[in-house]
């Protein structure tokens, strides 16, 4: 607040009467009246006393006019101003106070006039009028004013009187005057000067009590300001501090990890979570305040003090980076922002989050993709090998078979032509085998059948079933046994093992131009380990390994030359995991290749010199048996027809299951039924059924074109005695028949 010393000392007032202007007046008057109230009374008492005393010396001085003297005393002056006394205890005396004092000064100064007049030249009591001007003016509290008027009109009541009624020397009223004219002067002034004292210090107590008002107005708005403050700084507070303990409960709760650092690369915030990483990883505990470059090990400050620098350098950047934990290797996210106050980078935060899962999923899905990419190129390359392995034997067939059709053929070239188609039907066969193979492995319906084997037996039967082959191609096929008969029974599925060897030599024979191939076995601890080793093309060490997933060809480029979908090895690979065994190659390329593969061997195996299962291939041709052959396909009745006809003596066809048993119902002597078991309005199966309600001896082989595992199963719980899938071999079929008709 300013401080103006104008406003205070300024006093607006009458220099003539000194009055202030209206209601300051009636203020002023009131405290003056207040103030002086006691003072008066005093002075009127003194005043009455003294005028009284003054009668001892009018006896004295003026024993003449004692008489009047006194009268004028105690019957004028004294009863006036007693009467004055008096009245300054009645309430209404403040409103004519100064009248009366007025008067007072007039009546006490006249009789003391009049007192002078009896003897002019006499002194005396000139002195009584100069009290009577002091005490009007200084004394009884009459203002300076009133105290003027009433003191001047005192000396003029003299002056006439003396003048006038008495006629008195002129060096009286000379030297009298100027007494009287001096006292009333100094009095004016003198009086005119202490109320002018009076009132300024009046002006200034208001100014000041004005101003008082005004500060202390001042302090109440200050005072409610402040607490207005003070509660708007609190709930600001609060807020601040629920707003601040959410974001700790936020930051502190959070899986990621949070910091912040200043200039001098020392902490100003680290959460729980980078803690405790950085604890880990580096044995270090950072807390606030640690240098967060000086809490790397030597090595890794060269890599993080330049990022600290970046943002420190106001630069906004993200990283991914490996850190090695105990825990492996994770992979983090890091954000790192400048934190800017008032312009200036006053240092950095950073944000880092763990993307260890993320990466995880992200190299996951990028193999995915790549085997995916991968597995498209190889169905590709797989159809058009299909195509051209289906397609080949196709064309044999058919093209041999129209060939057939032409007249005057030689006997020689339809003996030629029927081996080329059987041939192709073969190799046609063996495709279709090996996928069917292939997806009952794939969908889990391969099952594995174990029987006792000779392993020898079966050697010399895949032997004898490949060396025409290899001789024909210039290669010398060896067989090795190292086992005598009697010790080399092993449990085991014999048509895997069949078809696992099978496949070797035939991929020998197919990879070989010149040279030998030789395969046998070994007797190793537990196991046995069979080779077939060959002197062929090889294969590329970086190819070794693949030839043994599904469609994989060692030299695809080569593919068209050989036969072969490159299913084999993958077969006869899930095949050995059947039989709990192992496969591997050892293989150069242009020297030759060799495939290894184990089997359990174990010597408590019961010593037996003929396997039970063992195909055999002569049967009687005497049967003479009434065969019911039911099959809906005409061509497959025509074959099964000639195949049968040696060993009948009658052959009765049906064309769907209710035919079979309404001939089986006719013919309860029918001795064998070949079962088709997709056949329109009964199937092969329900009509087994039917046929067993009436008949449990007829013998009933089941013939089936899926070739799906479990066929076997569900054609037994039927009620077939068993069960041959097409396209039906000779041999085995009559193998089976033998079975059942030994005679
Ligand atoms: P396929 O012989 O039908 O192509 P396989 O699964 O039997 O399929 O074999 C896969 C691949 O392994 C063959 O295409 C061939 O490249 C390679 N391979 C297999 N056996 C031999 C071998 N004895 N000599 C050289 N290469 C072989």
């Amino acid at each position: 607040m300013d401080f103006d010393k104008n406003r205070i000392e300024r006093m607006n007032y009458n220099k003539f009467t000194l009055s202030f202007p209206k209601e300051k007046e009636i203020l002023y008057r009131k405290k003056y009246f207040k103030d002086s109230i006691l003072q008066l009374r005093i002075a009127l008492l003194l005043l009455a006393t003294i005028y009284g005393l003054f009668g001892f010396l009018d006896f004295q001085i003026f024993p003449d006019y004692a008489n009047i003297f006194l009268k004028i005393r105690f019957l004028v002056v004294i009863p006036f101003i007693s009467f004055v006394l008096l009245f300054s205890f009645s309430k209404f005396f403040q409103k004519y106070w100064q009248t009366l004092l007025f008067s007072s000064f007039i009546i006490g100064g006249t009789g003391i006039s009049v007192m002078t007049m009896f003897e002019p030249e006499n002194y005396s009591y000139y002195a009584g009028l100069m009290l009577v001007f002091s005490a009007g003016y200084f004394f009884i509290k009459l203002r300076f004013f009133y105290a003027s008027i009433a003191g001047w009109i005192t000396l003029i009541i003299f002056n006439i009187l003396a003048i006038f009624i008495i006629k008195a020397p002129i060096i009286v009223l000379i030297t009298n005057n100027f007494f009287f004219i001096s006292a009333n002067v100094i009095g004016m002034f003198a009086s005119y000067n202490i109320e002018f004292q009076k009132r300024n210090n009046f002006h200034l107590n208001q100014k000041l009590d004005d101003e008082k008002l005004i500060i202390e107005k001042l302090n109440k708005n200050l005072e409610k300001k402040v607490t207005e403050r003070t509660q708007e700084l609190t709930l600001a507070k609060e807020k601040t501090e629920a707003i601040n303990s959410n974001i700790t409960a936020i930051i502190e709760g959070t899986t990621n990890s949070i910091w912040a650092f200043d200039n001098d690369y020392n902490i100003l915030y680290i959460n729980h979570v980078f803690q405790q990483e950085f604890y880990n990883s580096f044995n270090v505990l950072l807390t606030q305040g640690s240098n967060l470059v000086k809490g790397l090990p030597e090595d890794l400050r060269p890599i993080w003090k330049p990022r600290y620098d970046r943002v420190l350098n106001n630069e906004q950047f993200s990283i991914e980076d490996i850190v090695n934990s105990p825990n492996g290797k994770i992979y983090i996210h890091i954000d790192f922002n400048p934190i800017i106050k008032n312009g200036k980078v006053i240092g950095g935060s950073c944000f880092g989050s763990n993307i260890t899962e993320r990466k995880i999923i992200e190299k996951e899905l990028l193999n995915a993709k790549e085997n995916a990419e991968k597995s498209d190129k190889l169905k590709s390359a797989f159809l058009a090998n299909m195509s051209h392995e289906i397609r080949t034997p196709m064309n044999g067939i058919l093209g041999f078979s129209s060939l057939l059709q032409e007249p005057h053929l030689s006997g020689e070239k339809q003996q030629k032509y029927l081996e080329i188609i059987e041939k192709s039907g073969n190799r046609m066969l063996n495709i279709i085998n090996d996928i069917i193979d292939i997806s009952k492995i794939e969908s889990g319906l391969m099952q594995v059948s174990i029987k006792k084997v000779n392993i020898n037996e079966q050697l010399e039967y895949i032997y004898s079933f490949f060396k025409h082959e290899a001789e024909n191609k210039g290669l010398q096929l060896t067989l090795l046994k190292t086992l005598p008969d009697e010790d080399v029974i092993i449990k085991s599925d014999p048509d895997k093992l069949s078809a696992i060897l099978s496949n070797l030599v035939k991929n020998a024979i197919k990879y070989t131009s010149k040279g030998f191939i030789e395969f046998g076995y070994h007797k190793k601890q537990n196991n046995i380990e069979f080779f077939v080793k060959d002197t062929g093309i090889g294969i590329p060490n970086d190819k070794q390994n693949v030839i043994f997933e599904r469609f994989i060809q060692a030299d695809i480029a080569d593919k068209m030359a050989r036969q072969g979908a490159g299913l084999g090895l993958s077969i006869s690979k899930a095949f050995i995991k059947m039989l709990n065994g192992e496969i591997w190659v050892e293989s150069d390329e242009n020297k030759g290749s060799t495939f290894y593969f184990t089997l359990p061997y174990s010597n408590n195996i019961l010593k037996q010199t003929t396997a039970n299962n063992i195909v055999q291939s002569n049967y009687n041709k005497n049967l003479n048996l009434k065969i019911l052959i039911a099959e809906d396909d005409e061509a497959s009745t025509s074959l099964l027809s000639i195949l049968v006809e040696e060993i009948s003596s009658k052959i009765i066809t049906a064309f769907d299951g209710a035919q079979a048993v309404e001939i089986c119902k006719k013919n309860p002597d029918i001795d064998l039924i070949l079962m088709d078991i997709q056949m329109p309005n009964l199937d092969g199966l329900a009509a087994t059924k039917q046929i067993r309600l009436f008949n449990k001896n007829v013998i009933i082989i089941a013939q089936t074109a899926y070739g799906l595992s479990g066929d076997e199963k569900t054609t037994i719980e039927a009620g077939c005695n068993d069960y041959i899938s097409k396209p039906i071999d000779k041999n085995n079929l009559f193998a089976l028949i033998t079975k059942y008709f030994k005679k």
